[in-house]
């Protein structure tokens, strides 16, 4: 699929256009930011490994009939995604206290919550992505009141699938963060899961260390990112030793060829 201009550059990865009007490739930079975009870094080999990992995932979830943006991989940084309009809140499940909940509502860190939380919060990085509630995306128009159910819905069956997927390999999914946009066909716009789902977006704790395998790693200054998100691909059956090293290798290789 050839690569057309630059749509949009967002804080870890890149949209081009193609030449179907409906299709754009979605880019995975390095480059990792927190609290807002005050901490940032770029970290080697992070975009490859989320590119698989968020790859791996949105195809299971198409065999399960959770719709999503991903068409297909396209190389180690590239995946080919449908355009959407991407609804303007960011939709956050926990099922484990920790991070802004628990220092906005003084939440023991590490609760167990008894039933899935759902939190709503507006992408705007000027106002700090606020927490809204379900009468603002009514109020304000951003979602209907059948489509916000529509969401809701997906975002328990999306926790619900992603839990069992990550006990399966050892692994407890505390929190973590999706978000859904209006496809382009005009005469059937729909409302589907976009952007990406990888150890940036949620939080995974080992099931019996509770060792953080996520972008925790660099918002705590805890060193060693690549090595946990290589895990957390390893356990999904997605990267094996070889074709680990293999992936840092080739990140290594395309950039000593840039500098040449
Ligand atoms: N999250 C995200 N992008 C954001 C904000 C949060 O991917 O802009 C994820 C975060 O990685 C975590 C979950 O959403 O898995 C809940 O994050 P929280 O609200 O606790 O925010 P934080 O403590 O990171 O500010």
């Amino acid at each position: 699929m050839k690569k057309g201009k630059k749509l949009y550059e967002g804080k870890a990865k890149i949209i081009y256009a193609t030449p179907d009007k409906n299709l754009v490739i979605q880019y995975f930079k390095d480059d990792a930011t927190a609290f807002n975009n005050l901490k940032k870094s770029n970290i080697e080999g992070k975009g490859v490994i989320n590119n698989r990992i968020s790859e791996h995932i949105l195809s299971n979830l198409s065999q399960v009939g959770i719709k999503n943006h991903l068409v297909k991989r396209l190389n180690m940084r590239e995946q080919l995604v449908k355009l959407v309009d991407i609804i303007p809140i960011e939709f956050i499940v926990r099922n484990i206290a920790t991070g802004s909940l628990t220092k906005r509502l003084g939440i023991e860190d590490g609760t167990v919550l008894e039933r899935p939380l759902i939190e709503y919060c507006l992408k705007d990085d000027k106002l700090g992505d606020p927490i809204i509630s379900k009468e603002h995306i009514i109020t304000f128009n951003w979602l209907s009141k059948a489509q916000l159910d529509l969401v809701d819905g997906n975002l328990k069956r999306l926790n619900d699938f992603l839990l069992g997927m990550f006990r399966g390999v050892g692994i407890k999914l505390v929190d973590f963060k999706v978000e859904f946009g209006f496809t382009n066909e005009s005469n059937k716009s729909e409302i589907i899961l976009a952007d990406e789902i990888s150890p940036d977006t949620c939080r995974l704790w080992d099931s019996i260390t509770e060792k953080k395998l996520d972008k925790d790693r660099f918002r705590k200054d805890l060193g060693d990112l690549i090595p946990a998100y290589t895990e957390v691909a390893k356990r999904l059956g997605i990267l094996h030793e070889q074709s680990n090293v293999t992936a840092v290798n080739v990140t290594k290789l395309s950039s000593v060829k840039k500098k040449k």
